[in-house]
């Protein structure tokens, strides 16, 4: 696995992902995803889209403001208890986590016995909501989606006539105003989050919280196409927190967020170490409660064929966009040695690809050639990404197209183009990322063997 470095300037160097502001010296935990990361990342939103809401009956979507009543965060909790407790350097005041400070001495300017006693500090960026800034207006960026969802949860349920068990999804930026961030996109104060809130009766979250577990799990493994030594689930719970997976022996006591009676962690194995990519806890009845509680609105629930009214109880997978395209890269990111060269090859699940296909001129001075490559290309884009490029001679285009994972390359040469050659057949090559492996193909077919193998 190639270290943070390395991930970082390929990002920037193929267009993936560059520093937020970068002109301006860049602001911390804010990162832009340029023209091939905002393929990929709306991909892996696709399939989640896909897998948690368009192939089943039992989940819902909804697209809630960013912005709500303030109380909402009364009521969720975050107000009172978003906090990391943290330390202060009265040297160079600079802010840390207290539970990542090493030893006395101050990670940043390095001087020993400067550092105050924990204080709390909510990470909820504040901002107003009218014209005057006073108290009354202030209003807070979500620091998670899921809240969007609880106080809709009467509106979905009746607008959509939905019987319990039933879940509603969403997808949207959150925003934390993060003490530490770093790792690249893994810890951002902007990022993506994906959650689903699954309301269930109570008495049946355990059985529901492993159920999502098991789910999610496979889904990360399939879409992603993770290797099972690279990721693992912790289990957190009051008693005490375990691993299932690789590496059983690494693992910290913690317990449960406020609002959880349990959580199972998802973990992927970075550079950094393992660190969390999905988090499904089982919250209880305590948001709707909470906010039925506030607001002074009814949130039961009435159950017409038992009679029975309830509170229902709620699991949460809930998953960070960013850090699922950073496993994407790592996971898929392979260096080996060809004809004494060094190929660095995404191998991406095809699904998640930012190009399907890249359509390359042998010779860009033939307008043969180039002409009946850019033919093929407008074919091809009505079914998938594709692009045409002429920029370098065919190694390098090659190559490039290699390390941004375009599963296909179409290389129309000589051949193909120029009916006056003696060799012309008419057919152009396909050559498959993984395994180099080049096929002639007649143009008319090419469309349909590639929609076939993008398939597979
Ligand atoms: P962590 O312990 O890493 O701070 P968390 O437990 O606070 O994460 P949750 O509140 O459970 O995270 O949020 C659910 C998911 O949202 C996380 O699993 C993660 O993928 C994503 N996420 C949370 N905070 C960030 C962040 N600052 N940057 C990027 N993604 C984040």
């Amino acid at each position: 696995m190639p270290d943070m470095d390395t991930m970082v300037s390929l990002c920037k160097r193929r267009g993936f992902v560059f520093q937020g502001s970068e002109i301006y010296g860049g602001i911390g935990g804010f990162w832009d995803y340029g023209p091939l990361g905002v393929e990929l990342k709306n991909n892996i939103k696709r399939a989640w889209w896909k897998a948690m809401v368009q192939d089943r009956d039992d989940i819902v979507g909804i697209d809630a403001a960013i912005i709500m009543n303030p109380n909402v965060w009364v009521a969720s909790g975050h107000v009172a208890t978003f906090n990391d407790p943290l330390v202060e350097c009265k040297n160079c005041h600079h802010r840390f986590r207290a539970d990542e400070i090493p030893g006395e001495a101050c990670p940043h300017c390095g001087n020993k016995g400067t550092l105050t006693e924990p204080r709390q500090f909510n990470v909820m960026f504040k901002t107003h909501v009218g014209p005057v800034e006073d108290d009354a207006a202030i209003a807070y960026l979500r620091p998670e989606t899921a809240q969007g969802i609880f106080v809709n949860f009467s509106n979905v349920q009746q607008s959509m006539r939905k019987k319990i068990p039933f879940g509603i999804a969403q997808m949207g930026r959150s925003f934390r105003n993060e003490i530490i961030t770093g790792n690249f996109i893994f810890r951002d104060r902007e990022f993506e989050q994906m959650e689903m809130e699954f309301f269930v009766k109570p008495g049946s979250e355990d059985e529901w919280h492993d159920h999502w577990r098991d789910e999610r799990l496979a889904w990360w493994k399939k879409t992603l196409n993770i290797r099972d030594e690279n990721i693992r689930v912790k289990v957190i719970r009051k008693e005490r927190t375990y691993i299932i997976g690789p590496d059983p022996d690494d693992v910290k006591e913690e317990k449960p967020p406020h609002y959880s009676k349990g959580n199972y962690d998802i973990e992927y194995r970075f550079p950094m170490g393992w660190s969390e990519v999905e988090g499904i806890a089982s919250r209880t009845d305590w948001d709707l409660g909470a906010h039925q509680k506030l607001s002074g609105k009814d949130l039961t629930y009435f159950d017409d064929e038992t009679k029975e009214k309830y509170i229902p109880y709620v699991v949460e997978p809930a998953m960070g966009v960013d850090r699922a395209v950073l496993v994407a890269l790592f996971e898929s990111y392979t260096e080996e040695v060809v004809r004494d060269e060094k190929r660095i090859v995404l191998r991406l699940p095809k699904t998640l690809a930012p190009l399907k296909v890249a359509v390359l001129p042998l010779a860009r001075n033939r307008p043969e050639i180039v002409e009946l490559a850019k033919k093929i290309v407008a074919e091809l884009k009505p079914y998938m990404m594709a692009m045409y490029d002429d920029t370098a001679s065919i190694g390098r285009l090659y190559r490039r197209q290699d390390e941004i994972g375009t599963p296909f390359c179409v290389t129309v040469d000589h051949q193909s183009a120029l009916p006056g050659d003696e060799k012309y057949d008419g057919k152009v090559t396909i050559r498959d990322r993984d395994s180099m492996e080049q096929i002639r193909v007649p143009v008319a077919e090419v469309k349909n063997v590639l929609l076939s193998r993008l398939v597979e």
